[in-house]
């Protein structure tokens, strides 16, 4: 059998354990299409409040769950040579990853030339409507790109906890979990509690599960009945560009990685992290799925010393799908404007979409708002730029629940192999689903 028919069929016995949550998701699709926005305004905000609902309770676990996995996972690799290697291996898998998405990304924006003749569909009212809210938003981002990057260092942990900013949050964490692998035996307690906050918030996103396909359904008729299907009109080779390079991620990325860099089963993977795929294509935030991404990797055998350490991380900092996504974005609007690249300006741009997603929190629509250091000196003017940005505002939830789903896959893929060099995957329970137990 081919080899792409085993991860078909993977997909289908992964969908076929967690039917509710596609039916879910079917069904919204359905039902967005059928009440547009425009026209059901009154089933729109039922679907948006089930939906926001949902995202309320799944992100209320995310930020105990981040801290506590981030400090046992430390605490769990111990020595310091152990944590450097893994903290290595991670950066060199997700920079590949991310790298080789945002190439695909450049070729498929040159040779599709999604940007060509979308000019008029620019100009439309829907993009009109948007400029008032995105020109302040992009001068925030364009005006103090320094400033974001100092942004990263939390000045005050508890101000960043507050404002559930992910990245400070993370980079404190990760400080305060190696200064607490360093201190010995004195450390215990405060190990213990994040244990026991770890494990509670295991058995949180359990019972969360239950209410996943209504959950889904919800934020996927909202999103589908808002943008509609007459988003596809006029700028098509736009999301056919982004759509063929997804799946080229899917297809032959992951699974050559995966094959290069370790013996994981490409088709048990994705067998195993489907329903965290699916909430990912709900949520659109790789940190509201970060909980089912764990639950996922950890109840096939993936050991949770890895899981606690690189998944965090990776739901933050890994974002190949958004870089490919910025990247064929921002060369749709420079066609779009009748602008001509050099070889060199595209190669600055796939680089700085790099920079830009990872710097972009693991939430909805924030990989378009670090778009706007990609938009920088490319020759747009700066009326270009705001229009521009508010149509690519306007079409982007739907590029957005693609895109989170590739972020949410590429985390699993390098946890699995980073697991399996490390000799740290129980490959009983990860090749046979019916074993699988819950993790608490
Ligand atoms: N929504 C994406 C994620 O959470 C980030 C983005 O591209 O907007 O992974």
């Amino acid at each position: 059998m081919g080899f792409h028919m085993h991860i078909l069929i993977a997909l289908l016995l992964g969908i076929k354990r967690n039917w509710h949550i596609f039916a879910g998701l079917l069904l919204g699709i359905v039902c967005g299409i059928v009440f547009p926005k425009s026209q059901y305004p009154f089933a729109h905000h039922v679907f948006t409040f089930i939906g926001q609902a949902f995202i309320n309770i799944i992100q209320m676990v995310v930020i105990p769950l981040v801290i506590s996995a981030i400090v046992i996972g430390i605490s769990s690799i111990g020595d310091n040579k152990q944590l450097a290697k893994f903290g290595k291996k991670m950066i060199f898998y997700y920079a590949i990853i991310t790298l080789v998405a945002v190439s695909i990304g450049a070729i498929l924006g040159v040779v599709i030339r999604p940007g060509d003749g979308a000019r008029e569909f620019i100009d439309a009212d829907i993009a009109a409507e948007l400029q008032g809210v995105v020109s302040g938003m992009l001068s925030d981002q364009q005006s103090h790109i320094a400033q974001i990057f100092l942004n990263l260092i939390p000045q005050n942990p508890f101000h960043s906890l507050a404002l559930g900013d992910m990245i400070p949050i993370i980079i404190f964490v990760l400080i305060f979990a190696i200064a607490l692998s360093k201190i010995g035996e004195i450390n215990r307690p405060v190990v213990s509690f994040f244990e026991s906050i770890f494990a509670a918030t295991m058995k949180v996103t359990d019972w969360i599960m239950y209410l996943a396909a209504p959950g889904i359904f919800a934020l996927v008729a909202s999103s589908v009945s808002s943008f509609g299907i007459q988003i596809f009109s006029g700028v098509g080779k736009y999301f056919i560009a982004i759509l063929i390079g997804l799946l080229i991620q899917f297809v032959f990325v992951y699974p050559i990685m995966l094959k290069v860099f370790s013996k994981v089963s490409v088709s048990k993977l994705y067998s195993a992290i489907t329903e965290a795929a699916m909430v990912a294509f709900g949520t659109a935030s790789s940190s509201a799925t970060l909980p089912l991404t764990i639950t996922c990797c950890e109840k096939r055998g993936i050991s949770s010393k890895i899981c606690s350490f690189v998944l965090p991380l990776g739901a933050t900092l890994n974002m190949d799908g958004t870089a490919m996504v910025q990247t064929i974005a921002v060369l749709f609007l420079t066609q779009a404007y009748g602008i001509e690249l050099s070889m060199l300006a595209i190669v600055q741009i796939a680089l700085l979409a790099i920079v830009a997603s990872s710097t972009c929190a693991g939430i909805p629509g924030a990989g378009l708002i670090t778009i706007a250091l990609v938009l920088n000196g490319i020759g747009l003017t700066s009326e270009q730029m705001v229009e521009g940005f508010s149509f690519l505002f306007a079409l982007d939830r739907f590029t957005d629940m693609l895109r989170t789903t590739a972020n949410v896959t590429s985390d699993a893929v390098v946890a699995s192999i980073i697991a399996d060099n490390a000799n740290e995957i129980n490959y009983e329970l990860f090749n046979n689903p019916e074993l699988q137990k819950d993790i608490v």
